[in-house]
């Protein structure tokens, strides 16, 4: 089977290594020009271990793992308002947290080990694809072109592939009420290493987390807003907008913008969540971000794309030679795994960023009471971080 995965992400490479293992012809088209290590930490929640540990990916994830010791709610002084330490997927923080960088770097090593894909080409996409009954004809912006048995968009959640295969994307993104923001900064005297350290005012919030360097923290802004097209691909705008929406923000915030226009991996986006109707389309299908995005509130957007690739690769194992099988099974799987994977825990944008002072005190006394173990049982429970029962494939 000649496979092209467009996007080497965190779902375009899981799902490579395996199709490489299971004997595919495998190429990956990535847009960046070159592999991007650090970035922000995702967290491995609900089934996504067991996988990574099936796929064998434990060890690597192992060394890479960062140590992330709690959340630190400060106030504008800086002064603590609350500390708490749980990881056990209830609140922002999970057991097994790496950044997405050395997570790729893991997949990407383990590529290697398989034997490597048969291309794997940086700084190139695809502009064309036309499908028929026997194949998919693709045309790269390089200028080359080639057929494959299978398409699969893996390339985010502004999916290129999926909009040429579904046409666009408003038909099923819907917008979440904000934004997120993710930039790397270096790490701040006062800032307490190893916790991710939060502070809030109405509508907005930022937060630190530790990255793999310790001479780096990696800053998350949330806001809380109508959404503005004017702000789509406009950098100057956005960071405008963030500073306006952090004005009244004490802390580290100034520090953290001061830096904000000259970070490399400035990153800003609308949090939305999509509902294509179906996963495929003839000989295209979608895996990770470009196919199950809840919005990084969610905070299984990594996990989703794990899970997605081991159960696509298995179902494609299974099923040699009869693509609309595999394809109907890997839906059938996922749409019950998704529909509560998609769900934000603790509510959505209104509870995590309040609009008022008030609703900030309110949040602290319920974040309080989410410290507390019977509490977090039974949110746990709602909240669907659990461990699903998945198909064991060969
Ligand atoms: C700050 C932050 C924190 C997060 N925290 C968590 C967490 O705690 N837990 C969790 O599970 N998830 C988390 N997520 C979400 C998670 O990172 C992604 O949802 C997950 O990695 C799935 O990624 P993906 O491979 O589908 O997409 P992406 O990571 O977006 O990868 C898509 C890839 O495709 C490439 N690409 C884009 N366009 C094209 C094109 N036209 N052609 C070719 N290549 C293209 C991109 O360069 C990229 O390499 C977080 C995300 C962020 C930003």
């Amino acid at each position: 089977m000649r496979v092209l995965v467009s996007g080497g992400g965190i779902a375009g490479n899981s799902v490579a290594l395996q199709l490489v293992r299971a004997g595919a012809d495998v190429t990956v088209v990535e847009r960046a020009r070159q592999q991007r290590d650090g970035g922000q930490a995702v967290g491995l929640r609900g089934s996504s271990p067991r996988i990574a540990e099936r796929m064998g990916l434990m060890p690597g994830i192992d060394r890479h793992r960062l140590h992330v010791r709690g959340m630190v709610d400060v106030d504008g002084r800086g002064r603590e308002i609350l500390r708490t330490s749980f990881h056990d997927g209830t609140g922002p923080l999970t057991d097994i947290e790496i950044t997405r960088g050395d997570l790729n770097q893991v997949l990407l090593e383990a590529i290697s080990a398989s034997g490597g894909v048969t291309d794997y080409r940086y700084g190139d996409h695809v502009v064309s694809l036309e499908q028929d009954d026997t194949g998919v004809e693709v045309a790269f912006d390089s200028g080359s072109s080639g057929r494959f048995d299978l398409v699969i968009a893996a390339d985010g959640v502004r999916s290129a592939v999926r909009r040429m295969a579904f046409g666009p994307e408003e038909q099923f993104v819907r917008y979440l009420g904000g934004y997120m923001s993710f930039f790397t900064m270096p790490t701040p005297e006062s800032w307490e290493p190893g916790w991710m350290m939060a502070h809030a005012v109405p509508n907005a919030s930022i937060a630190l987390r530790p990255d793999s360097d310790p001479a780096a923290c990696n800053v998350m802004i949330t806001l809380r807003a109508a959404a503005d097209p004017a702000l789509r691909g406009d950098v100057a705008a956005q960071q405008r907008f963030i500073r306006r929406m952090l004005a009244g923000a004490g802390w580290l915030a100034p520090a953290a913008l001061e830096t904000m226009s000259t970070a490399a991996d400035f990153v800003f986006d609308e949090l939305v969540r999509l509902d294509p109707p179906s996963l495929s389309k003839g000989r295209v299908v979608l895996l990770g971000d470009s196919g199950f995005c809840g919005s990084p509130m969610t905070g299984r957007g990594t996990a989703m794309a794990i899970v997605g690739a081991y159960v696509l690769a298995g179902e494609l194992a299974a099923a040699p030679g009869d693509l609309g099988a595999a394809l109907s099974r890997y839906e059938a799987t996922m749409i019950p795994f998704l529909q509560r994977a998609k769900r934000i825990p603790g509510g959505g944008i209104k509870s995590k960023v309040p609009a008022t002072q008030f609703g900030l005190g309110l949040a602290h006394l319920r974040l309080k009471a989410f410290a507390s173990p019977p509490v977090r049982q039974v949110l746990r429970r709602l909240s669907g971080d659990q461990v699903e029962e998945l198909p064991v494939y060969r």
